[in-house]
C-alpha cells in the first residue's frame, strides 16, 4: 500500500502533524511510525513551557489531570556552582510525566491514521516516493509513501539519509533518585562553568528527585559524576537511592543554517529540524508549532514544491524567534554577564523559608 505521507516519530512534532492532516483531509492515507513505548522513553525534564501551553490552547485543547506530576512549580531555584550564589525566579512551566504526555497526543490522532510500533531502520527515495524499511516485533517490514516526514527527534535517520548529518555535540544524561526527607529544591536550575557548557536541572516528580544536565561527548560520565559531586557538597547531602539512569544524543542549533525544514517531498519537524531552544534546550512548543504548521503547508499536497515554499514561510517567525535564543545564550552562559545579572537581583524573587517568617 502507497500512503500519502508517511511520519516518522510520533513524539509531540509526529503526534500533531498527524492529527492536523488527517482532521483537514481525511481522505489521505497517512502512516505513524514509533518506536516509543514502556522501555524506550525519551528522556525529558516533562516541563510544559508558557510557549506550549499557549500552543495548545491555540487548538482548543486541556491537558488531562492524568498527564501532570507532582508537584507543580512556580519558581525556579537557580544556582551558579562556580560564584555560589543562589536566585529564585518566577517560572509558569507544568509538570508533566513525558512519557503519559506524548501519549496522550498520540490518542487524539484520529483513527483514519494507521499507526505502527517499530523503528525506522532505513528510509531511500525512489521513482514517485520513498522507500522504508521498519523493525517491528513481528519482523521487518516495507512501506513506501509519497512523502516523507522526519519527526524522529535529535538523531533524525531522514535528517541524515537526505540532508546533512546533525552534530551530536552533547549527550544528556538524566538520573532519577528516590526522594527521601532530605532537603531538595522543587526545581532548580544549576549553572557549573567546570563542568558543562550548558545549564542542568533538577526537580521533583512523582515520588523521584531527577537530575540531569546535557555534557560534552567526550567524558560526559565524568562530567556528569563531577558535577553532581559538587551539586551534592553545595547542598550539604547526596542524593541517595539511584532508581535509574537516562541518556540520549543531543544538540542546539549555533546558526540559521541548522534549522533544515526539508524539499522535495521529506520534511522535518520538530527537534529533527533543530527546533529546539539554544538557550533552555526547550522544544515541545517548537516541535507543536512546527508539526501544525507543516500540516497546514499540506493543503497544497498535490505540489510538493508549494508544501516546501508553504512550510518554510510558516516556520519563520519560529525560526527567528529561536535564533535569538542563540544570542540570549551568550547572557546566560557567559559567567561574568550572569553572575552580573544575578548580583544585580534583576526580575528575582525572595523566597522565605519557614524558619524565616
Ligand atoms: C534531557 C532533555 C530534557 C528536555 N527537557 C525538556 C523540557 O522540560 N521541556 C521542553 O519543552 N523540552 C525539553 N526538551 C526538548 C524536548 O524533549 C524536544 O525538543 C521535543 O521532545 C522534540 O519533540 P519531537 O517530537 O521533535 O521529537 P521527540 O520528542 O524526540 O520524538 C521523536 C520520536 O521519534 C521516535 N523515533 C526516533 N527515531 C525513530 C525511528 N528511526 N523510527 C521510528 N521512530 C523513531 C522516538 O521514539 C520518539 O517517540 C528536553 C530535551 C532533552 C534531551
Amino acid at each position: 500500500m502507497q500512503y500519502d505521507a508517511a511520519i516518522i516519530g510520533a513524539g509531540p512534532a509526529g503526534a500533531t502533524f498527524a492529527r492536523r492532516l488527517a482532521q483537514q483531509s481525511p481522505e489521505l492515507k497517512i502512516l505513524l511510525l514509533d518506536a516509543q513505548d514502556e522501555g524506550h522513553k525519551k528522556p525529558c525534564g516533562g516541563l510544559l513551557a508558557p510557549d506550549a501551553q499557549k500552543t495548545l490552547a491555540h487548538f482548543d485543547l486541556v491537558l488531562p489531570k492524568s498527564v501532570l506530576a507532582d508537584p507543580q512549580i512556580f519558581a525556579v531555584e537557580t544556582m551558579d556552582l562556580r560564584t555560589r550564589r543562589v536566585r529564585y525566579y518566577q517560572r509558569y512551566y507544568l509538570n508533566m510525566d513525558r512519557y503519559a504526555f506524548d501519549r496522550w497526543l498520540v490518542s487524539l490522532v484520529p483513527p483514519t491514521v494507521e499507526i505502527v510500533r517499530g523503528r525506522c531502520t532505513a528510509v531511500s527515495r525512489t521513482d514517485g516516493g520513498f522507500v522504508l524499511t521498519v523493525r517491528t516485533a513481528e519482523g521487518a517490514r516495507s512501506f513506501t509513501c509519497r512523502c516523507l516526514i522526519g519527526a524522529d527527534g535529535a538523531r533524525s535517520i531522514v535528517r541524515e539519509t537526505f540532508f546533512d548529518r546533525p552534530i551530536y555535540r552533547y549527550v544528556s544524561l538524566q538520573q532519577w533518585f528516590r526522594a527521601t526527607d532530605k532537603a531538595f529544591p522543587f526545581y532548580s536550575c544549576i549553572f557549573d562553568p567546570e563542568t558543562s557548557e550548558s545549564c542542568s536541572w533538577l526537580m521533583h516528580k512523582d515520588g523521584f528527585v531527577i537530575y540531569g544536565g546535557c555534557f560534552e561527548k567526550t567524558n560526559c560520565r565524568e562530567a556528569f559524576e563531577r558535577q553532581k559531586a559538587r551539586l551534592a557538597d553545595f547542598l550539604g547531602h547526596d542524593f541517595g537511592e539511584l532508581v535509574k539512569t537516562e541518556a540520549c544524543l543531543a544538540d542546539r542549533p549555533r546558526h540559521w543554517r541548522d534549522f533544515v525544514t526539508g524539499a522535495d517531498g521529506v520534511y522535518l519537524i520538530g527537534e529533527a529540524a533543530g527546533f529546539i531552544s539554544a538557550s533552555s534546550f526547550e522544544g515541545i512548543s517548537s516541535a507543536i508549532r512546527s508539526g501544525s504548521a507543516l500540516a497546514d503547508a499540506f493543503r497544497n499536497v498535490k505540489n510538493t514544491s508549494k508544501i516546501t515554499r508553504s512550510y518554510r514561510k510558516k516556520t519563520f517567525s519560529l525560526r527567528c524567534k529561536l535564533f535569538l535564543k542563540i544570542w540570549k545564550r551568550w547572557f546566560m552562559y557567559t559567567p561574568w554577564v550572569r553572575s552580573l545579572i544575578m548580583r544585580s537581583g534583576i526580575e528575582s524573587i525572595r523566597v522565605r523559608r519557614s524558619k524565616e517568617d
